[in-house]
């Protein structure tokens, strides 16, 4: 019998405060597609190590590769990929939320640039989007376009002005000063920037500049591009 075709995936890549996570999520929705949200696979591990308190310098250090494999073997993930139905859980726990804390924000970085982690965190994101019950998967990230789907049929790097992605990201997080939801912005794209490039588009990706659209533009803008070059309406 004839294997049933693989999702199509689309893949967004682009920095924080760029919309790319509810613009993703409610493009999935509209269009009846899965939602991956890769992040939270990194900020789940993140969430972990602060549990465990693990020392971060036993993550970053070659000579302490143990105590990463340990961490991975030991990671019980899963994801939702329903958009109206997110979730994350380790283990028996709900971390949903407390993937999103100041805590787990500050340290993710650190975690994400540990290259056994990378491989680990990759193949797995590999492994959800192929295996969907869904005709295609929207998968967001860091390197999506470039490292863990270089070979989707639709690839978009989502971008707005640092000036606007900071009045976006300030407006969520209330309970935090402006200057402060900004500066954590700013480190965290510049300690991931040295990790992976999603600042500019590799070859073949389309850059959908959100800076002067509000929502609604920006998902019928990545709706367009998913039609224009899949010649799929979807739903
Ligand atoms: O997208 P979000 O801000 O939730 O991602 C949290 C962190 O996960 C990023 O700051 C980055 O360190 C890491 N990440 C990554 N590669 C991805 C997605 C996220 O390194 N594809």
């Amino acid at each position: 019998m004839a294997r049933p075709s693989l999702p199509t995936l689309v893949a967004i890549d682009g920095p924080a405060g760029s919309g790319k996570s509810s613009v993703s999520r409610a493009v999935a929705r509209r269009l009846g597609l899965g939602y991956l949200d890769t992040g939270a696979a990194y900020r789940a591990l993140a969430w972990l190590v602060l549990e465990r308190n693990i020392d971060l310098t036993d993550l970053t250090e070659t000579a302490h590769a143990d105590a990463i494999d340990t961490l991975l073997k030991d990671f019980d993930y899963t994801i939702g990929i329903d958009p109206d139905e997110y979730f994350v859980t380790v283990g028996e726990t709900d971390v949903t939320d407390a993937i999103r804390s100041p805590e787990v924000s500050a340290v993710v970085s650190s975690v994400a640039r540990v290259p056994a982690v990378r491989t680990a965190l990759t193949e797995l994101f590999r492994s959800i989007a192929a295996n969907a019950d869904r005709p295609g998967v929207v998968v967001e990230g860091r390197d999506i376009t470039t490292r863990v789907a270089p070979e989707a049929e639709v690839r978009i790097l989502l971008t707005a002005s640092e000036e606007a992605r900071m009045g976006r990201r300030s407006a969520e997080i209330t309970t935090q000063s402006a200057e402060t939801v900004a500066e954590q912005l700013r480190s965290r794209d510049r300690a991931d920037s040295q990790v992976v490039d999603f600042m500019s588009a590799a070859d073949g990706v389309i850059t959908v500049d959100s800076t002067h659209l509000d929502f609604e533009q920006t998902i019928e803008a990545v709706i367009d591009v998913i039609q224009t070059r899949t010649k799929r309406a979807f739903e």
